[in-house]
């Protein structure tokens, strides 16, 4: 209504308007001349600071990183740095040896996993302390060791379940960590895997085999072994507590730490399996 009747009928609404739309138009024209730019400016500063706060990762040293949660199948990276860790595990003892191999461990400030055998549990039960608290990890690894008993008249369970309970009187602590005479295949079937896992037990077999069970009279075989096989971020490697496996000891350390490895005990929090045969129940 208003700009019907103060701009058609007389006339003089759009002549005065006229001049004075210009005028607004050309100010118009040059506000945006002049702010434009400096809004771009404004607009163009405030993006390269976020992307620059994007581009700068906080950095994490390793020490930062909790290492027993490291495993197989879970390989991190912390800027850009792949984790290395390994898993030095001890099978058949307490031996006679098993003090000077914790020495060695102490000396190097490296810890180990133990695979204890039932009856020699027995023979040194002061020795099995003595593991557990140098803050070692101890596992069954049966009471015969036999292959027939254990698989083929299925006394895995049973014999592990008999040494959970040694270690457990020795240490206060019921081990789930198993570690199957001979590897757990062909051994472990499925009925034997479920029993396994109904008795809530777990099972490692190993990624690196030292071969100190053939390279008798030679530590330097077995530490070259070692040594050259690591490869993957993360290896679980076989040992056994004889004596040129005790000599090896210094120099699968050195060599391992060498090629960038942290050592690690098992954290029965973060399991993941690690078998041969493949069963994700174990
Ligand atoms: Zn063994």
């Amino acid at each position: 209504m208003d700009s019907y009747n103060s701009g058609n009928p007389i006339g003089l609404g759009p002549r005065h308007r006229k001049p004075k739309r210009k005028y607004f138009a050309k100010l118009l024209i040059v506000l945006a001349m002049i702010l434009l730019p400096i809004g771009g400016y404004i607009v163009y500063q405030y993006l390269a600071s976020t992307q620059q706060q994007a581009s700068v990762k906080p950095v994490q040293s390793l020490r930062e990183v909790p290492t027993p949660n490291l495993d197989k199948a879970r390989v991190e990276k912390w800027n850009g740095i792949t984790k290395k860790v390994a898993y030095l595990t001890f099978e058949d003892g307490p031996t006679a040896l098993t003090p000077d191999i914790l020495k060695s461990l102490q000396d190097q400030e490296v810890k180990a996993t133990f695979f204890l055998i039932g009856s020699n549990i027995d023979e040194q039960p002061d020795v099995v302390r003595s593991i557990a608290k140098a803050g070692h990890y101890i596992g069954p690894h049966s009471e015969t060791h036999d292959y027939d008993t254990l698989y083929k008249k299925k006394q895995y369970v049973p014999e592990m379940l008999q040494v959970q309970k040694q270690i457990k009187q020795l240490t206060n602590h019921s081990p789930l960590l198993t570690r199957p005479p001979y590897g757990s295949t062909p051994g472990i079937n499925k009925s034997i895997a479920k029993e396994i896992e109904q008795a809530k037990l777990r099972v490692w077999d190993w990624s690196i085999d030292s071969m100190d069970w053939y390279y008798k009279d030679s530590a330097k075989e077995v530490a070259k072994t070692v040594i050259s096989r690591a490869e993957d971020p993360v290896e679980i490697i076989l040992l056994h507590e004889q004596p040129q496996t005790l000599r090896a000891l210094p120099a699968i350390v050195a060599g391992l730490k060498k090629k960038g490895y942290q050592f690690s005990i098992y954290d029965e929090d973060f399991h993941v399996p690690y078998n041969f045969a493949k069963f994700s129940n174990l």
